[in-house]
């Protein structure tokens, strides 16, 4: 992915722009392209854990990106698409789960090397003032202080761009994205429901927002993205492959993950 130099965050190439008819002297079928590659490793999402409170969230030096937007911008039906699987973020969504971390471990199986963290989704009217403002500060507290979150990815729906919460959600961790600790990929999603005019525009007002986050550190990129044309997805699943540990890493992490589990098994034994 390349870096973004300010003032704007650059537009990400789009599926929906690439040309549709191969070079003429490209193989008809290329084995395994980058985008293939990068689908191929996304598919491998599965679920790991789930905790309504940040201090039950396990400690892992794995890269986590957080899946941030809010309620019914698309980030549950973006989270499947991406996993090609129809049900995958779906649990956060079982009454009770609503306002639950869940997390999904993505790589190959013994050795995973990212995490992706499901937030729960925001400005749900029906939802208390109480309740709302307490997962106000978890997702506050998540985006600050989480120590393995390498990026974000933030679903804002493309016919109504940034809303005050969102904007407000970008403070929670803008710090981090102006120092490039913590990268920001905005996807305008259910750009189906635009024409060529309107997607343009929806990128021109998210590339002015995003302005103030931009820095000569920072790594922000928008996405257009459709669930349902599956426009953006393989874009989606590059960008966040790029940001996954390196096998060395991953297997350290999956070793300490199984020594972990083996000593709670001995200390239950020995109780
Ligand atoms: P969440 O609350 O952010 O998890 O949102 P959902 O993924 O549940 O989506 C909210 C609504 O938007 C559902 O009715 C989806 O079917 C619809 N939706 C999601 N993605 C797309 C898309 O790419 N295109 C269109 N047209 N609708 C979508």
């Amino acid at each position: 992915m390349t870096r973004q130099t300010p003032p704007s965050a650059k537009p990400k190439r789009n599926a929906s722009v690439k040309p549709t008819s191969a070079p003429a002297q490209a193989p008809a079928t290329p084995a395994n392209t980058p985008e293939k590659e990068a689908l191929g490793w996304a598919h491998s999402a599965r679920f790991l854990t789930t905790a309504a409170q940040l201090h039950h969230l396990p400690t892992t030096e794995l890269p986590e990106v957080a899946f941030v937007g809010r309620s019914n911008a698309g980030k549950s039906t973006a989270i499947n698409t991406l996993a090609s699987q129809r049900q995958l973020a779906f649990a956060s969504k079982t009454p009770g789960r609503t306002q639950h971390i869940n997390l999904f471990s993505v790589g190959p199986k013994g050795a995973p090397n990212q995490i992706w963290a499901d937030l729960p989704g925001y400005g749900y009217a029906a939802v208390e003032r109480e309740a709302k403002l307490r997962w106000q500060k978890v997702m506050a507290d998540y985006l600050d202080v989480r120590r393995n979150l390498v990026g974000v990815v933030h679903m804002i729906d493309s016919r109504h761009g940034f809303t005050d919460l969102d904007l407000q959600l970008l403070e929670f961790v803008k710090r981090r994205i102006r120092s490039g600790e913590v990268k920001l990929l905005v996807l305008l999603t259910k750009s189906d429901k635009l024409n060529r005019k309107e997607a343009a525009e929806s990128m021109r007002a998210a590339q002015a927002q995003l302005a103030e986050v931009v820095t000569d550190e920072s790594d922000v990129g928008i996405v257009l993205f459709s669930a349902l044309k599956k426009v953006g997805v393989d874009d989606v699943a590059m960008a966040l492959k790029e940001w996954t540990a390196s096998d060395e890493l991953a297997q350290s992490c999956a070793l300490a993950a199984q020594q972990a589990l083996q000593e709670a098994e001995e200390d239950r034994l020995g109780e």
